[in-house]
């Protein structure tokens, strides 16, 4: 590729940076400094709108194919959420069913405890007595066993109760301020299905009023670059969008004869920024 020769060097630099007298950049090109750009054609302008659009929907649809796993992502964490306090209240529920099984298991106990010394008040024999007595002693033993283990348990059930609550406040208002996002997500939805809606109307439109030599080349370009940006401004002699050098011939034909013109490096429009 040969660099730029001076002239069209200052003309750039000219159309990048309108030349005033203090400047000290010799306009080389004062005619064409004047003309209608490229840029300024209302075909052009067209264009770029359309491009416009597509990009939108392009976005609009990037975005509609991002919901599903952000609303998974989301749901997974109410989800979480919801277990937690689940599980707080699964935890309360055992705690509490084992003590209602020590309270009965006392109470047995102690029945048999009663009934064991009532019938050593009848018995004779001192080897009897002393059975009895022995009984007693191990059912006494087991029944202090149970209280201990109650009492262990209706400390636990407080705190349970405590950080049931505590779960039930936090994890709830988390859980809430989430499905709030899912309500958010839905309507984002909504309204990104309605923008390209809108979107592909006012391109069907712009298509019946477009330049056909411009939209044919537009077509072309979104046959062969496979992301947008499409249209691209030049800049320093470098195509934007694919950031490789263009060569004089493209500068020439957006800049001299002012025509659609596609890199030569990637087959993107190309255009000089006023
Ligand atoms: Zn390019």
């Amino acid at each position: 590729m040969e660099p730029l020769n001076m002239g069209m060097f200052a003309l750039l630099s000219c159309l990048r940076q309108p030349a005033s007298p203090s400047s000290g950049v010799p306009n080389l090109f004062p005619s064409l400094h004047k003309v209608h750009m490229l840029r300024d054609q209302p075909e052009f302008q067209a264009l770029l709108l359309l491009h416009g659009r597509d990009r939108r929907i392009i976005g609009s649809e990037t975005e509609l194919g991002c919901l599903p796993d952000a609303r998974k992502a989301i749901q997974a964490k109410i989800d979480l959420e919801r277990d937690t306090i689940a599980a707080t209240q699964t935890e309360l529920r055992e705690l509490e069913t084992r003590s209602n099984f020590l309270g009965n298991e006392i109470a047995t106990v102690e029945a048999k405890i009663a009934q064991q010394k009532t019938k050593q008040l009848a018995v004779k024999r001192n080897e009897e007595y002393q059975a009895l007595e022995k009984e007693i002693a191990n059912l006494q033993e087991k029944m202090s066993g149970h209280e201990d283990e109650q009492l262990e348990i209706l400390v636990k059930i407080d705190d349970s109760r405590e950080t049931m609550v505590l779960a039930e406040g936090k994890h709830a208002e988390r859980a809430a301020s989430l499905e709030h996002q899912l309500a958010e997500l839905d309507e984002r939805e909504k309204f990104l299905h309605d923008e390209i809606t809108g979107l592909k109307e006012e391109i069907k439109d712009a298509y019946v009023e477009m330049d056909s030599v411009f939209l044919s080349g537009y077509e072309r370009v979104k046959k062969v670059v496979r992301r947008p940006p499409y249209v691209v401004p030049v800049e320093d002699q470098k195509c934007s969008g694919c950031n490789l050098r263009v060569s004089n011939d493209v500068v020439s034909s957006i800049l001299v004869e002012k025509k659609l013109t596609h890199c030569d490096q990637c087959g993107r429009i190309v255009y000089v920024e006023r």
